[in-house]
């Protein structure tokens, strides 16, 4: 494919990664789905989507956490969301789309969602479609269930597959470092997985967010925050990929505030109180072996931004 050339327009969009501070599982509906109740916080882990005008749609993928196993045709999150976009809005071209990625892929962060986000939000400001935040997210929400809250960012809870959205309150920073794996875990077998435990023990209840939780992101207060995040999905993905209980006890041996699985998993982030922390830890867990990856970051991220418009002149 050729590089997006000197001169021709081109727009550079970001979304964040996302961790779930509480995820609670309904049963499984009858449309094949689960609802569920999420606390969603955007991290410091980017994906960058450059647009290009082009004729055509198309896209490569560059960046630390590209993998081979990412679909380059018509399937790509963020191709799909350029596609529907133009249909939306009628737009005859095409666009060239190139995705710098760093959230890892399968990984529990909706990486692919944040391309999805990023590509929306690049390809409305290159069309001059204009359409706005709150259209793109009625967009969004028919991409998949987390990539309106990678428009959104910040703190922000989830109801129904995740895209009801409610911006929640929150003070404070936080500080997480994200162990991360090669081999993703595929979010249909998680969920597969919690239905196989559950069955036999009657049916599940209906998703909830804990008090507690928005409590501790009112007072921004690690300690508490630590003491509610919870997990439904934990144990199933766990149990898939038992490496993750090493990873887990690795992290709080070493004086992590809290271990949590995000989503699906297998990415697993470890709160703790301040940034000296994060390095110590992240070295801790690097020197283990246990993990593939390391990464520090903050958390509440801004939702998706325009970077960098480029005319061409
Ligand atoms: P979530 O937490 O939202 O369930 P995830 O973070 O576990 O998702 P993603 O990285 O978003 O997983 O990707 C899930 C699958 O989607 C990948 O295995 C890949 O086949 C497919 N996919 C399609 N487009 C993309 C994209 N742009 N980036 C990554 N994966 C993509």
């Amino acid at each position: 494919m050729a590089a997006i050339s000197a001169g021709k327009s081109s727009v550079t969009a970001r979304a964040p990664g996302k961790i779930n501070l509480h995820f609670g599982v309904g049963p499984l509906g009858d449309d094949g789905y689960h609802d569920v109740a999420s606390v969603y916080q955007a991290v410091t882990l980017y994906e960058d989507v450059t647009a290009a005008a082009s004729s055509e749609f198309s896209v490569t993928v560059t960046g630390p956490a590209a993998t081979p196993d990412i679909p380059l045709d018509s399937s790509n999150l963020a191709v799909r969301a350029a596609r529907l976009l133009a249909e939306h809005a009628d737009v005859a071209g095409g666009a060239e789309l190139t995705v710098h990625k760093n959230v890892p892929v399968a990984g529990g962060m909706g990486g692919g969602s944040a391309d999805a986000a990023a590509a929306l939000l690049a390809c409305d400001r290159l069309w001059h479609t204009n359409l706005g935040k709150a259209e793109l997210a009625e967009l969004a929400a028919t991409l998949g269930a987390d990539v309106p809250f990678a428009l959104l960012g910040g703190t922000a809870v989830g109801t129904g597959h995740g895209d009801k959205l409610t911006p929640a309150l929150g003070r404070g920073r936080y500080h997480w470092v994200l162990a991360t794996s090669e081999t993703g875990l595929s979010t249909p077998r998680v969920y597969g997985e919690l239905d196989r435990q559950r069955s036999g023990s009657g049916p599940a209840a209906d998703p909830s967010i804990p008090d507690v939780i928005m409590h501790a992101l009112r007072l921004g207060e690690s300690g508490l925050l630590a003491a509610s995040v919870h997990n439904d999905l934990q144990q199933a993905a766990t149990a898939l990929e038992p490496r993750l209980e090493e990873v887990l006890h690795v992290g709080e041996k070493a004086g992590a505030l809290a271990g949590l699985v995000s989503g699906s998993g297998p990415t697993i982030a470890f709160l703790v109180p301040h940034a000296e922390q994060a390095l110590d830890l992240a070295l801790i867990l690097a020197a283990s072996g246990a993990v593939d990856g390391v990464h520090r970051v903050t958390s509440p991220a801004a939702g998706a931004r325009i970077l960098r418009p480029h005319d061409g002149h």
